[in-house]
């Protein structure tokens, strides 16, 4: 297997690393310092008029941040509420302001965190925007997405000018990814650990539960990854472990950021299969594919976002959910609860059908479309913007 040369520097100590250590703390400092200026009101802050959840990883290579996002979507959703996922991870040379990703976006355009997240957020109808700036990308998506009443912001640990109501950091905490425990440019973190403890979650894989003396432990939840399964791209039915039993030459590819543990997941599987990792991802090119001697190529999901053109019926996908414990769930609602009490927050909600504005009734707890005549109940303070979910007001019922 080949392993790129930033996964063995991020590994070790060296004589370089020891050259570039005094960096990381001057990049430590400067943050701690930006943090601060921000913090005692030397710099101000632009706030969305509704709640923002900052979703980020603290070393730059992390895996479960996608994932994590795909199901705090899900989370929401099916709580009533209307989420909308904005992001500044894109190709250099992006030029758009600001712009939604769809599933059918060009890879090479949008990169392939965004056509992730759109590929699986899409599923909930919740809209996915990349640009510029976080500021200028939530308000162009709510001019277009008036309904939605929730942002997650997919990056921005150090984009302090953005309010965060919520902030949640993902550590993978498996050594390969966590390295030496430097930061950057000595090591893979993105900030000192001790950064984590200024979030309101951090999340851990529960396979890789442990403790961190920098981490208050209160501050710690934990995610499991749930259903992993290989589905054939072309014939979703058909059963992988009929396939795998005969004398198939199995081949298993995946870009450099999700090698290890993929290929790691294969070998507790004990799967006899040949391994590449792909260094360079315009490798996943058509020529490539075919040259592969394989009967069934297996692929992690996003690696399969890549290359969604030159997929064929070998393809196997591996296809995977992050679950949050309910620790999590439980602590997400409660600041949630907290935000809408705010009655700022309900005056500024819209019809998710017309789109007009709504009647908010405080002892009923409802909030009125006049129009549609729906009356939308507000739950243990968290309000449910969903048709379904809805009461239709009789003719006689004044509003
Ligand atoms: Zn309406």
């Amino acid at each position: 297997m080949q392993v790129s040369w930033s996964e063995l520097y991020w590994q070790r100590l060296t004589p370089l690393h020891a050259i570039l250590w005094p960096a990381s703390l001057l990049l430590e400092l400067s943050y701690k310092l930006k943090r601060a200026a921000y913090r005692y009101g030397l710099f101000s802050t632009s706030r969305y008029p509704i709640p923002l959840i900052l979703v980020d990883s603290i070393t730059v290579n992390g895996i479960d941040k996608s994932a994590l996002i795909v199901w705090l979507v899900n989370f929401l959703t099916s709580n009533g509420l209307r989420p909308a996922v904005i992001s500044c991870s894109h190709p250099d040379g992006y030029q758009q302001l600001s712009a939604e990703v769809t599933s059918s976006s060009d890879i090479g355009q949008v990169g392939d965190t965004a056509l992730f997240l759109a590929f699986h957020c899409n599923k909930y109808n919740c809209p996915v925007w990349i640009g510029q700036d976080n500021g200028t990308v939530g308000l162009d998506l709510l001019k277009i997405y008036p309904d939605r009443n929730i942002l997650i912001c997919d990056d921005g640990l150090h984009d302090y000018h953005l309010f965060r109501d919520l902030e949640i950091l993902v550590l993978d905490t498996d050594k390969y990814y966590y390295g030496n425990g430097f930061t950057l440019p000595a090591g893979p973190l993105r900030d000192n650990l001790t950064r984590l403890n200024c979030a309101d979650a951090v999340v851990l894989h529960e396979k890789n539960q442990q403790s961190f003396d920098q981490v208050d432990s209160s501050k710690i939840y934990y995610a499991k990854t749930s259903s992993s399964k290989f589905i054939n791209f072309y014939h979703a039915s058909d059963h992988f472990k009929k396939i795998t039993t005969s004398s198939n030459r199995l081949h298993a590819i995946a870009g450099t950021k999700y090698a290890k543990s993929f290929f790691d997941q294969l070998s507790y599987l004990n799967l006899a299969v040949s391994k590449q990792s792909i260094l360079n991802e315009s490798q996943f090119t058509k020529r490539y594919i075919d040259s592969l001697n394989a009967d069934i190529i297996l692929i992690k999901e996003e690696d399969a976002v890549k290359c969604l053109s030159v997929i064929d019926d070998r393809f196997w996908i591996l296809k995977e959910s992050i679950v949050a414990n309910t620790a999590l769930q439980v602590m997400l609602l409660n600041k949630l609860r907290e935000k809408f009490m705010d009655t700022k927050l309900l005056d500024i909600l819209v019809c998710p059908l017309c789109k007009g504005s709504l009647v908010y009734k405080k002892i009923e707890k409802e909030l009125i479309c006049k129009r549609d005549r729906l009356a939308f109940p507000i739950r243990d303070g968290i309000p449910i913007m969903l048709e379904d979910g809805a009461r239709l007001l009789p003719p006689e019922e004044e509003v």
